[in-house]
């Protein structure tokens, strides 16, 4: 039995100093807003190819937000949000909301301002992008200035709230906190060495004050102030900062009540502080952190008891769960269930997936099912909840022999591949035309005969390998064109994983992955890339590069089992992989390249997490490298990873060629030091791919110029930043011809 659809109505406004209104029993902290058709990719993409205006764009937010809201209430769910839509990145929206937009992005309209700093435009870079905490979502980061100018401007979280309420939906608005906008903000370009965006807060809690007030003027009740960054480990001077900003925040006369959520761990030294401030209610994630001991601290106030997880999609443990709200409510504390995070991070509805195994459907829990769950565990209501398969014994794999050490590997490397100084490649993919995703799907729904797709990609390798001799590049690659998705070709061939049709799940901007579900044990049954690596070696004298995924990316970007230590799981995987490498050498294929973009993001959130998890991350790629010749090079390549922060450990992988994203932090990597004791080679990428702007070739010799000013002299690689697969083949081939231009121009410099 499903309640009725709501009817418009206007809720009551509450009247100036009312008490604090009732926090819903059962709510969440954010939910997908692509579409769960991807609508909204679609009609980003249509307006910035011009097939499309702005009222269209703007006219498919508001029915998705609307299709969003009347689900969630026909779902049940009272505590519903808003403020939680966003035309390319919320973080972005924040800096809309207190107006410290840098001057360069800033066009007529909010949406044009955003896709200007999220894609750059024709001599404008865009904003740099990283990745949100540790997951796979990537948003644009603010740049905050001594002179940085804050105006309040609350017109979109005000729009939205009235358009629920125009549908008959109360909701809470939900603003990234003061706090976490500055911590993840960067310094403008010029403001002084030493500047921390953090010693704006008074002006920006100015804004804030501003946005607070106006929100109770249009009669909000609950306001959400998201500070996931006081989850990761702070210093006291950001602790004071926090302190002092809700201390502010909570003191103003009129405003709505105030819910601090945090989220992707636990509060650790932040909860005293939260505890200590003026604000109504507090979330806690409770799927990644425990439930904290000072909770008589938080008496008083709302606990927004975070027990269904938003970062992965099994069902909910209702024992731990009600456990869990059992002991918070034995305090005597208000508690509300909620997710441990937005439900950004996963699929809109299970429901929609017709073809999974019932076995596995019937462990699963998609956004729309953990909002069931939530209302659920709010009603005490759990017996349709399935208990989880119990944990398994973790089992230690065998160790495997190590590499020859690089200097040997080095000289055998040299005489097998003769490559110039500064040798020029790409990072794999090349342009996913239409034609191919239209013969993929043609394939998949049974209208292309399988041995007319493989004549097709051929025909694709073959033009993509015309096309890099015709360019000039030293190492070649066959494309990637048989491939829909880096993780989801090896989910697609190896046991123990389940791949979803319509589970997307935003990545940045217009982009969606579509992370597989890893769910038993992983096995390798067969060679998954030979095949097309030496049909592309057999067609070209120069060195193809075979083409595969790490196990830290493939389980980092795929839902994983919970029943086994997640290390066990990435080494099972490391084994399928290094499988592989051996049989791409038994076939003749001299390079090799292992992926892990996302080594950085698994990094744990608090520093004393970290070592532990280096050490087995670290060891499952020598794992699956590990058994190759000493005349075999492995590549391996990183992006947007904020590489700084694990160079050690990229070192520690001990590949023999590390690319690194560069172009968009305008070369940071190079400062460090630890580039300049970077003992193999590396190709520090000197053009951004995350843009369509091509670099013109004195940028690129530029870029090259400086890593060769830092780095040991003959170890550098020019290459791109990443796969070519989401651009276009005008733009690539452009880019690619000042790429090698510039390379040639360096190399005869010296
Ligand atoms: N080889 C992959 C490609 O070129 C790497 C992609 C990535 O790092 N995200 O597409
Ligand atoms: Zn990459």
């Amino acid at each position: 039995p499903q309640p009725a659809v709501p009817q418009p109505v206007t809720p009551p406004v509450p009247e100036p100093g009312a008490r604090t209104p009732e926090f819903p029993a059962a709510t969440i902290l954010g939910y997908p807003r692509i579409g769960p058709r991807r609508e909204l990719k679609r009609a980003m993409e249509a307006y910035w190819d011009g097939r499309a205006g702005l009222a269209e764009l703007r006219e498919t937010g508001r029915r998705l937000r609307a299709e969003t809201w009347t689900d969630l209430a026909r779902r049940g769910l009272a505590g519903q949000v808003s403020n939680t839509f966003s035309d390319y990145d919320h973080v972005f929206d924040a800096a809309l909301l207190l107006g410290a937009v840098p001057e360069r992005y800033r066009r007529d309209t909010p949406e044009d301002t955003a896709f200007a700093a999220g894609r750059g435009a024709a001599g404008l870079a865009p904003l740099r992008m990283t990745k949100w905490f540790d997951t796979n979502y990537h948003y644009l980061v603010p740049e905050i200035g001594p002179d940085t100018g804050f105006r309040a401007d609350p017109s979109k979280p005000l729009t939205e709230y009235a358009e629920a309420r125009a549908l008959g939906v109360e909701t809470r608005p939900v603003l990234l906190g003061p706090v976490t906008f500055l911590l993840l903000s960067e310094p403008t370009a010029d403001a002084p060495a030493g500047f921390a965006p953090l010693s704006r807060l008074d002006a920006v809690l100015e804004a804030y004050e501003q946005i607070l007030g106006a929100l109770a003027d249009a009669g909000v009740g609950w306001v959400q102030l998201d500070e996931p960054a006081l989850v990761a480990d702070r210093s006291a001077d950001e602790l004071a900062a926090t302190a002092t900003a809700y201390r502010r925040l909570g003191g103003l006369a009129h405003r709505p009540a105030l819910f601090v959520a945090s989220y992707f761990g636990a509060l650790g030294e932040a909860l005293p502080v939260l505890a200590a401030a003026p604000v109504e209610a507090i979330g806690l994630d409770l799927v990644r952190g425990e439930l904290p001991d000072e909770l008589d601290a938080l008496r008083g106030k709302v606990i927004v008891a975070g027990v269904v997880s938003g970062r992965d999609v099994w069902r909910t443990d209702p024992a731990r769960a009600t456990g869990q709200l059992e002991r918070l409510r034995g305090t005597g504390a208000t508690v509300a269930v909620s997710t441990s995070c937005s439900l950004l991070h996963v699929p809109y509805d299970l429901a929609a997936e017709t073809e999974l195994p019932a076995e596995l459907t019937g462990r699963l829990a998609f956004a729309a099912q953990k909002v069931d769950e939530v209302v659920a565990l709010a009603a005490g209501d759990t017996g349709a909840i399935p208990t989880p398969v119990p944990a398994a014994a973790p089992v230690e794999l065998p160790p495997v022999a190590q590499r020859s050490p690089y200097p040997v590997r080095a000289v055998a490397q040299a005489a097998r591949l003769a490559l110039p100084d500064l040798p020029t490649t790409t990072i794999g993919s090349f342009p996913q035309t239409g034609e191919l995703r239209a013969a993929r799907a043609a394939l998949t729904a049974g209208r292309l005969d399988p041995a007319e797709y493989d004549r097709i990609i051929a025909t694709e390798i073959d033009r993509v390998l015309a096309l890099q001799e015709e360019l000039g590049l030293d190492v070649l690659v066959h494309g990637e064109p048989e491939r829909n998705d880096m993780v989801q070709y090896f989910a697609e061939h190896l046991d123990g994983f389940a791949v979803t049709r319509h589970g997307w799940v935003q990545s940045y901007g217009s982009r969606c992955t579509r992370p597989p579900i890893l769910h038993g044990d992983v096995r390798r049954a067969g060679p998954i890339t030979v095949r097309w690596a030496s049909y592309a070696q057999s067609r070209t004298d120069r060195p193809v590069k075979g083409m595969l995924t790490g196990p830290v990316t493939i389980v980092a970007w795929s839902f994983v089992r919970r029943d086994l230590p997640l290390r066990t799981v990435v080494h099972q995987v490391a084994d399928a992989i290094r499988g592989e490498v051996a049989d791409l050498e038994a076939a003749g294929i001299g390079i090799v390249q292992v992926d892990e973009p996302a080594l950085r993001e698994l990094l744990p959130l608090r520093a004393a997490q970290r070592d532990d998890y280096l050490d087995w991350a670290v060891a499952a790629y020598r794992r699956a490298t590990s058994g190759a010749g000493d005349a075999t090079q492995i590549h391996t390549h990183l992006c947007y990873s904020d590489a700084e922060a694990v160079l050690a450990a990229i070192d520690a992988l001990d590949a023999d060629v590390t690319s690194v994203e560069s172009a968009r932090s305008h070369g940071r990597i190079l400062a460090e030091r630890a580039v300049h004791s970077f003992a193999r080679g590396l190709g520090p990428g000197v053009y951004d791919i995350h843009s369509r702007r091509v670099p013109p070739a004195d940028e690129i010799a530029a870029g090259l110029r400086a890593a060769l000013a830092a780095l040991p002299a003959g170890r550098v690689w020019a290459n791109p930043d990443c796969g070519l697969k989401t651009r276009g083949y005008p733009e690539v081939t452009a880019a690619l011809r000042n790429l090698v231009a510039a390379a040639r121009e360096v190399r005869s410099a010296d």
